[in-house]
C-alpha cells in the first residue's frame, strides 16, 4: 500500500505524513530530506551544485539511510545539517538536475518495495509511483506557511525577519513549480488539503479516514 503527499515548501505535509505514517504504522518517506542530503554532500565536497554532471555523480555515490528519525549520509547524522537555510536552496537547485532526480527516484522505488508506505514530497504522487493507492496534495497559503517556519526558526532561538523567509519560500516554490523535469504539480487524481486554518490534527484525521477507507475498499475487493 503506497500513501503519497505531495505539496510545497512548508505547507505541513511533513508533519502530516510523519503523523499518517504513525497513526496507520506504516513505513516514512521523507524524500525531500534525500535531495538535501545531496545538497549537503555537495557543500561538503566543494561540488558546485550547478554542476549537473558533478552534483549528479554526488547523487550516485551517496549512500543515504534513514535510522528511526535520524538521516544518514555516509554514515553522518546529518540530520539537524540538512535543515539550514543555505541547504534548502542548494537542494531546490539540485533537484533541478534530471540525472540527480533519476537516481533519487530509483532509490526511492527501491525503499517502497513491499512496503506499506507514506512518502511525502513535490513529484511522488505523479512521477515517482503514479500508481499509489492514495494520493494527497497538501497546500497553504505563502503567508501562513513563512509564519509557520518562522515560528519554527525563533523555537531554535534564529530570529530570521519574515519578509525573508517569505522570499525564500516564494523563490524556492518557483524552481519547484517551474523547472523542466517533475515539477511541483497535484496528481490530477490526488485529493487536495489547504491547511491554511486547519490544526495538525484536524489534517490527520482526514488523511486517515481516506486511507482507512480506501483500505476497506481494497479488502472487500479481494
Ligand atoms: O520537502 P523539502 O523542503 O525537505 O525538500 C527540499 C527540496 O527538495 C525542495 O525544495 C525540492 O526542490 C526538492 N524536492 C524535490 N522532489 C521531492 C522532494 C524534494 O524536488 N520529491
Amino acid at each position: 500500500m503506497i500513501v503519497t503527499i505531495d505539496g510545497p515548501a512548508g505547507s505541513g505535509k511533513s508533519t502530516a505524513a510523519r503523523g499518517l505514517a504513525k497513526r496507520l504504522d506504516f513505513y516514512f518517506l521523507d524524500t525531500g530530506a534525500m535531495y538535501r542530503a545531496v545538497a549537503w554532500a555537495c557543500t561538503n565536497n566543494g561540488v558546485d551544485p550547478q554542476d549537473a554532471e558533478a552534483a549528479a555523480r554526488v547523487a550516485r555515490e551517496l549512500t543515504i539511510s534513514f535510522q528511526d528519525d535520524r538521516v544518514m549520509a555516509d554514515g553522518t547524522d546529518v540530520t539537524e545539517a540538512i535543515r539550514t537555510a543555505n541547504v534548502s536552496q542548494i537542494a531546490s537547485v539540485v533537484a533541478m538536475i534530471p540525472d540527480v532526480r533519476e537516481e533519487l527516484v530509483q532509490q526511492q522505488r527501491r525503499v517502497a518495495q513491499g512496503l506499506k508506505i507514506v512518502t511525502e514530497g513535490r513529484d511522488q504522487g505523479t512521477v515517482v509511483f503514479p500508481d499509489a493507492d492514495c494520493k494527497f496534495f497538501v497546500t497553504a497559503a505563502a503567508e501562513k506557511r513563512a509564519e509557520r517556519r518562522h515560528l519554527e526558526l525563533l523555537e531554535k532561538h534564529e530570529d530570521v525577519p519574515l519578509e525573508e523567509i517569505l522570499e525564500q519560500i516564494k523563490a524556492r516554490d518557483a524552481r519547484d513549480e517551474t523547472r523542466e523535469v517533475s515539477p511541483l504539480v497535484a496528481a490530477q487524481d490526488a485529493s487536495r488539503i489547504d491547511t491554511s486554518s486547519l490544526a495538525t490534527e484536524d489534517v490527520l484525521d482526514v488523511l486517515e479516514n481516506a486511507v482507512r477507507k480506501k483500505m476497506a475498499q481494497q479488502q472487500g475487493v479481494n
